[in-house]
């Protein structure tokens, strides 16, 4: 794929972008090696002020960095701003709560025969980031901040419609005082991935994108003996019960499915709901897909934008010509429209079965499945079917119901009445093929870190 800035709203290329030579590759390597060196050595302090100077700057370019990532990728302006403003306070998050999370732990001398035992956090070194484009800003972000926070040096190889992101954060961590080269972007293919990950100066890797991408990354690591953390595909379910305010979780699923044009890995993207109350559920949820407004990801009153590539519009469409072609019925949108640029409609899909590709994939744009169920049970077995177990959703005022959903859900976060997201303050992460490892607070940070036990014996 060729690195270069694409409008998804006009199909126009609007910038083209240089890969780095070999040489060049390779003088990047050796500055991250030379750097993780001595900035391994700087105080909690230091660090932290300089990810407070980040974020100071960030704030004052919020305007311009929203504009740069809707450019980009297409989401709407609104909630490129809604990103931005996240990635300020994960930055002010780390520089604040990070030295806590640094501390030395006290484990029990008397019991191991020391004078003194304790659990000390250490950098491990240079870190492969490979990054999507989804959250251009928020995704390299959640791994810089924490990164940078405890010593390590990062290097961003982003997504390759997304160069105009990848190079700013490489400019905003150089600019807030950060010694030079502890964080650099790698303008390169994803074909060379591998000679990055596989080069002895990088320690670990950490991957946010699809299956494929995670499979073969984690292949090198294992190979390699290296750390690596999966953030890889979802397809979360959305449970919705009789007992819940049917206008407020249907607000929320309209939201759940068509943040970010409906491709976040988080996204509610299958929506089991409870046959009590499913007819008047789903007349709701597909009035409300059907109001959204579709348009110029920059226009103020625009819902959803234009998916950002082309070929994710064609993935898209397919699933979705596959399901209705096998007997799945569109409630609403299902059909490309016809005009410029990448969109794709907010779509409902009512019976989709087990021989359609999307009952087992993920769908990453606007397009909800929807099947009525007779319990909390049978809609979580259908949601442990899946192969993937990243985000969960339940909306119901039962507490037995809420219990039962905490304890038996197979997914890495479990949310009940509000919708799936992320914060700094809490963990990250899935199980099954949604990956592995935790990304975001103090779980985050020590994925990677050395946790070094010191034990040290009495005096003779
Ligand atoms: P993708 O195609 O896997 O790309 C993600 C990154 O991996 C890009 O930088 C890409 O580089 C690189 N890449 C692709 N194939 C690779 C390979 N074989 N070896 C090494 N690197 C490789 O994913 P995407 O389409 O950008 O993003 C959508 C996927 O990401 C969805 O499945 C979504 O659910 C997942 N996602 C997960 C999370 C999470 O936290 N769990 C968050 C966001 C997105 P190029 O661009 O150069 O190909």
């Amino acid at each position: 794929m060729a690195i270069a800035t694409t409008s998804p709203l006009t199909g126009e290329v609007l910038e083209r972008f240089d890969e780095l030579t070999p040489e060049q590759l390779e003088d990047k390597l050796a500055r991250a090696a030379a750097a993780a060196a001595t900035y391994r050595l700087t105080s909690a302090a230091e660090r932290a002020g300089w990810l407070q100077h980040a974020a100071e700057r960030l704030e004052k370019e919020i305007e311009s960095v929203s504009q740069m990532i809707t450019t980009e990728m297409g989401k709407t302006f609104r909630a490129a701003e809604e990103e931005v403003v996240k990635c300020v306070h994960g930055l002010r998050f780390y520089a604040t709560e990070g030295p806590a999370f640094l501390r030395d732990l006290d484990r029990d001398a008397e019991r191991v025969g020391a004078k003194q035992t304790f659990v000390t956090y250490q950098p491990i070194g240079v870190v492969l980031a490979v990054m999507p484009w989804n959250l251009p800003l928020w995704q390299a972000m959640r791994f810089a901040a924490p990164a940078l926070m405890a010593g390590n040096v990062g290097l961003l190889k982003h997504a390759s419609n997304v160069p105009r992101c990848a190079l700013y954060l490489e400019e905003l961590f150089r600019d807030a005082g950060f010694p030079g080269d502890v964080f650099q972007t790698l303008l390169i293919s994803s074909g060379r991935v591998e000679q990055v990950l596989r080069d002895p100066r990088v320690a670990a890797a950490t991957l946010t994108g699809s299956e494929p991408a995670g499979r073969s990354v984690a292949a090198i690591a294992g190979d390699e003996i290296k750390k690596v953390v999966l953030e890889l595909g979802g397809s979360d379910p959305f449970i919705v019960m009789p007992s819940t305010n049917l206008d407020r979780a249907s607000d929320v699923a309209v939201k759940a499915r068509c943040l970010n044009n409906g491709q976040s890995c988080i996204n509610g993207k299958r929506f089991f709901v409870h046959q009590d109350i499913a007819d008047e559920f789903i007349a709701m949820f597909v009035a409300k897909m059907g109001a959204l407004v579709v348009g110029d990801p920059m226009d103020a009153d625009t819902d959803v934008g234009p998916l950002a590539t082309e070929s994710g519009r064609r993935d898209v469409e397919s699933y979705v010509d596959d399901a209705v072609g096998k007997g799945a019925t569109a409630l609403v949108g299902g059909e490309r429209p016809d005009r410029p640029g990448w969109f794709y409609p907010p779509t409902v899909l009512t019976g989709v079965t087990p021989d359609m590709r999307m009952y087992h994939e993920e769908v990453f744009g606007p397009v909800a499945q929807v099947w009525a169920v007779p319990s909390l049970e049978e809609a979580l077995w259908e949601a442990n079917g899946h192969p993937y177990g990243l985000g969960s959703n339940l909306w119901s005022e039962d507490e037995a119901e809420r219990e039962l959903f905490v304890r038996d859900v197979q997914s890495g976060m479990a949310f009940i009445n509000g919708n799936t997201t992320s914060y700094p303050e809490i963990p990250f992460g899935g199980v099954k093929r949604s990956g592995y490892g935790r990304e975001l607070s103090d779980l985050g940070m020590r994925e990677f870190m050395n946790a070094k036990t010191v034990w040290i014996g009495q005096d003779a």
